[in-house]
This record gives C-alpha cells, structure tokens and sequence, in this order.
C-alpha cells in the first residue's frame, strides 16, 4: 500500500457532529461510548426539529439510523429525573422484533439518563408487561395490538404523552393496523409531538399523516443520480452473509480478490478494533483507522501503510475522510452504509482516474432495501453474488503462487539457490525438487483458516418481513442472524440445528444461548449461527462438527436456572414445536 496523501484528522466543526445536533452530554457520551462517530444524514436532518418538538415525517428505511434519530430527541426531551409513572413517550412498531430492538436501542442510548423503557408486544405473558407498566415507565414501545389491549385494560395510559413515534407506518398500514393506530392516536393529548417513519411513501399514509402529523418537517431520502458517465469505473458486488459469518466471509473474500490495497469500512470505532484484531489473528496485515486515535497514532497507521507492511486499513467514513491512497484496488463495506451518499464516496476513492476498482459490500439477509436504495441514487447495478466456495479458494491461491513462481522465473537472479537444488537432484528427481519448492512457496504465502462453513443465505425481497411479528412462530426470537426464508434459522452447510426447550417465557434471550454455548462447549460466539427464540424454545445452529459436544455440555448446563431439553431439531418447519396462531401479521394477545 503506498502514499496516504495525508493524515489529518476531520475537522470537528463542520455542524456535522453529534454535539453540533445539540444533544446533551449524557446522551454524547453515551454516543461516544458507543463509537458512533458522526450523524447519518437522517439523524442529521431529523434530530434539531425533532427537538425543536416539530412534527415529523420521514421516510427512511432499516439501515439509516433512523432509531437513533428519533430515539435521541425523544431522550433529549425528557425532563431530567422523571418520576411519573405513566408514559412521556410512545413507538408503535409493527413487530415484536423491532419492538425489542427498539426497546433496547432506547435503552442503550438512554443509559446514562436511567431510562425507563418498556418493551409491549404479543406473545409474552401479559401479565410481566402489567408489572412494568405499573413500575413507572418513560418510554413504551409496543405493537399496536398489544397496545390497545393494555389500553383497553387501562394499564398503559396516555394522558401524559409527549411524543408519540410511528415507525415503520407503511408496514403497519400492510398489516391492517390502521384503525388500531386510530383508536391508540385518539386517546393521545392533542399538544403532542407526533413523528412517522416509513421506508415508502404509499398514499395510503397520507390520510394518516394529515389527521395526525401537524404541519410536519417532511424527510426523504435524496433520489438524484449522479449525471451519467461520472460513475467511476467500478465492480460492484454484494455478498449475502449473516452477521456471525460476516469475518469468515471478508477473509475468504480477501483472498479471491488479492487487493494490492483495500479499505474496510465499519460503522463504528470498536467494529474497526475488534475486526481489525480478527483480520491480524487471521494472518492479514491490517490496520485500524477511527477517529478515537491520537494525531501520532494515525501518523504511525499511515506510516505503516506507505511503507507496505499494512495492506489492509479498516476504518469509520470519518477516519478515512482525506485520506488519498493510491493504487487503492478495493473497497469493502462490512454493512451497507447508513445512507447512499456514503456508498458514493466510499467507493469514489477506487477507480479514479479512469482506473478500475472494486467495491464490494457484505449485506445480511434483511438488507435489501438499502441496497435498493444504492442501486437506485447510483445508477448502477449491485451484482449479488454467491461467496467463493472453499474450493474457489483453493483454486485461486494455487494459480497466485503460480503466478508468483513464474514472476519469480523471468525475474529474479536464482543462481544463489543452485547449489540446493544441484545437491538434492543427486538424490531426487527434478520435478519433485520443483514439487517441493512449489508447496513451501504456496504454505508460506497462504493465510490460514479458509476453512470454515459459512452458511449460503439468499438476500429478501420484497419488504422487510423478517420482522413481522407471527404470534407464537419460531420466527419471533431476537436475533436476526442467519435466518432462512422460511423463518427458521436455516441449515447452512455443515451446521446444524438444535433445539433447546426453553424460550421467552423462561426470560431466555440471544444473548443466554450464545453465552452458554460459548462458556460450556468452548466454541467461539463467531461459531454461533442463527437463533430462534420463540415463547417455549429456541432453535440454535452450531457447526456440525461440534454439536454433538454441545448437545452435552449443554445438557449439563444451566440456563436461566433451568436444565432445558436439548436435542438435535428435525423438524424441517411443518412439524416444528408448538406453535401459536401462525397466520395473520398482527400481535394480538389471546382474548381469554
Ligand atoms: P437503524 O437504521 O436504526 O436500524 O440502525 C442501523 C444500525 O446503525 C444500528 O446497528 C445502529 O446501532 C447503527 N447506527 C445508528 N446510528 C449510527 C451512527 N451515527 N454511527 C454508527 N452507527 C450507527
């Protein structure tokens, strides 16, 4: 890698930064915690009027950061200490999925003002949520089914309301839950902020947006194309993996493509660390690049770059900024960029001058629409492909040491090895001589760890309904890795499935599987595949190899003070476990 043009640092005063947006310190802090390193356009838009208390209708899909910036204001807006028991803030989300991520996205950014969120939704015992509500509560997220049902209870009370959020309305309005949304809208104060997210503008929602939103600051994600022939001359590629697999991937990746130079973008400081430090202990030269280090540290970065012993930077868009690298060959997306003008930039720094570049971008299976979105503001197409095969690999590392030993033939002075090779042909034949050298040469350069399974996902279409919330189907869990179409986590190659009989009901959560099966069966959590958690078990994928290990270790385990049932899944979806009502979208508790 040669010749960083430079290494300052981005100028903070720009209005572009978190504190520029005029949140308080606690939840800066936090932000910096966390290390979100600047506002995506959205929230950059979004979060002044939001606090301003403006009205609110943006359209901005999964992939923005649209949580945050509505998320944030509401934080923001709360009065310091709050005590009272009922609500100031409401999110209507149309599944229990995103109700949880949400709730917990509040929860995160809320830390450091002690936050009180309440998850709401279908599916779980009602009677946890009674006792949370009735424990004082800042913010509710709830579905909207759920919602009314606890209204109609008169345990969630809305007379204190000051801001209430729809996210993902369109969704919402698909699932037929408009006149729940009315009936919920209805009971709210006149005076209060109300905000839509959508991820399309269907007509449908105007109806809503005018009898609810007052005269509202209007969001849009841009739709300009850059006039034809600007694009650069870039390979763009796209490869579907699930989060856990995502190192795996970007390694085999790698490899295929040999970069001469490639940057790896991350949304944050610690993903840059802690891929960074995978990327080393699996034989990469990499280094980390976000804008936590010291000027010395980035000069030192910078330094190691220009004299080649780094290959790979990986690095947040704010780091990167005013970086000119040359011969830079790739650039990577480790997610798809929060906003489509960030994709533009990353991939402007290959293919300059009339050179040809690649971009590729790792998207997990419920990324789509972000692509979409790239694909439309570029105007160009995203190739989707399959991940090189392990034997692709192989292949590939075969015909570069080929490559290397012919290079090595017309160029080099090889006189000095000749007394090696006189003083073996005495004993052995030439070729195999040849043979040797070849496989020294070819272990040498060949970084290790090509071999693991990485499970073959397609990417969704049509609208985000990984998140729909099926009553008691095993699609309900809280994690979104590695599902399949079908809403079961999906077999990958070479992993399989278990089931362990303990799920929401018993409080189990992501987080409890992963951590029993990493602390008891010593796998790594990257091992880890899929997880479905529904309200009476959780389905896990594990590599083949090690599940019968895990299957025991487990056995022996505790989780959440239970012994659970642990045993392969063989359910291929229809006969499945114990189910709940399986059909219409919506979280409505049972009645009875
Ligand atoms: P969302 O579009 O709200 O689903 O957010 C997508 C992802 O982006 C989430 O994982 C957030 O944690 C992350 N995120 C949101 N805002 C930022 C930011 N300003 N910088 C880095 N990551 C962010």
């Amino acid at each position: 890698m040669t010749s960083p043009a430079e290494t300052t640092p981005p100028a903070d005063d720009d209005g572009g930064t978190f504190a520029a947006l005029g949140l308080r310190p606690e939840l800066l802090s936090v932000l910096t915690g966390l290390g979100y390193e600047e506002p995506t356009p959205i929230q950059r838009e979004a979060v002044p009027p939001l606090i301003e208390g403006r009205d609110l209708q943006g359209q901005a899909a999964t992939g923005t950061g649209k949580t945050a910036a509505y998320a944030l204001p509401v934080l923001q807006r709360l009065p310091a200490g709050r005590t009272e028991r009922d609500p100031a803030a409401l999110v209507l989300v149309p599944t229990r999925e995103l109700a949880i991520q949400v709730a917990e996205a509040f929860y995160r950014y809320g830390r450091g003002l002690g936050t009180r969120v309440v998850p709401v939704y279908g599916g779980q015992p009602i009677g946890r949520q009674l006792r949370a509500l009735d424990g004082g509560v800042d913010v509710v997220v709830a579905t909207p089914g759920r919602a009314l049902d606890h209204l109609q209870r008169s345990t969630l009370r809305l007379g204190g309301l000051t801001t209430v959020v729809l996210d993902e309305a369109d969704e919402m309005l698909d699932m037929g839950f408009a006149e729940d949304l009315e009936a919920i809208l209805d009971e709210t104060p006149a005076e209060r902020q109300t905000v839509m997210f959508s991820a399309t503008m269907p007509r449908r929602l105007d109806a809503l947006a005018r009898r609810y939103l007052r005269d509202p600051v209007r969001l849009a994600i841009a739709r300009e194309r850059p006039a034809s022939g600007e694009g650069p001359l870039v390979r763009q590629t796209a490869y579907v993996v699930p989060r856990a697999s995502k190192p795996a991937a970007l390694g085999r990746v790698l490899d295929l493509e040999a970069p001469t130079a490639a940057i790896v973008f991350c949304r944050t400081r610690e993903e840059v660390n802690s891929l960074s430090e995978t990327l080393n202990a699996r034989g990469y030269r990499a280094e980390a690049l976000h804008g936590g280090l010291s000027q010395e540290q980035r000069d030192r970065v910078m330094g190691r770059l220009r004299a080649g012993t780094a290959e790979l930077l990986v690095a947040t868009d704010v780091a990167a900024r005013g970086l000119d690298i040359d011969q830079l060959t790739h650039v990577v997306n480790y997610d798809v960029p929060a906003a489509a003008e960030t994709y533009v930039h990353r991939i402007g720094r290959v293919g300059r001058a009339g050179r040809e570049g690649t971009a590729i971008t790792l998207v997990e299976p419920r990324g789509h629409r972000m692509l979409k979105t790239i694909e439309h503001v570029t105007g160009s197409r995203i190739s989707v492909e399959k991940l090189p095969t392990v034997a692709d690999l192989r292949a590939r590392r075969l015909e570069l040491t080929r490559a290397a030993l012919r290079e090595s033939l017309l160029e080099d002075e090889l006189d000095r090895f000749r007394a090696v090779v006189d003083a073996l042909t005495d004993e052995f034949d030439v070729v195999d001589v040849a043979l040797a050298a070849v496989k020294l040469a070819h272990e040498a350069s060949a970084p290790a760890g090509d071999d693991e399974d990485i499970p073959d996902v397609p990417l969704r279409s049509g609208p985000d309904r990984s998140d729909r919330d099926r009553g008691g189907s095993p699609r309900s869990g809280a994690d979104p890795r590695g599902r399949g179409a079908g809403g079961r986590p999906r077999s990958g190659a070479g992993m399989a499935r278990l089931f362990i009989g303990l799920g929401r009901s018993a409080g189990v959560r992501p987080g409890d599987l992963v951590g029993a099966i990493t602390g008891e069966a010593g796998l790594n959590g990257r091992d880890v595949g899929g997880i479905e958690i529904s309200e009476r078990f959780s389905l896990v994928e594990v590599p083949e190899t090690s599940a019968a290990d895990v299957i025991a270790a487990l056995r022996q385990a505790t989780i959440k003070g239970r012994r659970p049932t642990v045993k392969r899944d063989q359910a291929g979806g229809s006969d499945a476990p114990a189910q709940g009502r399986p059909d219409r979208g919506d979280d409505r508790p049972p009645r009875d």
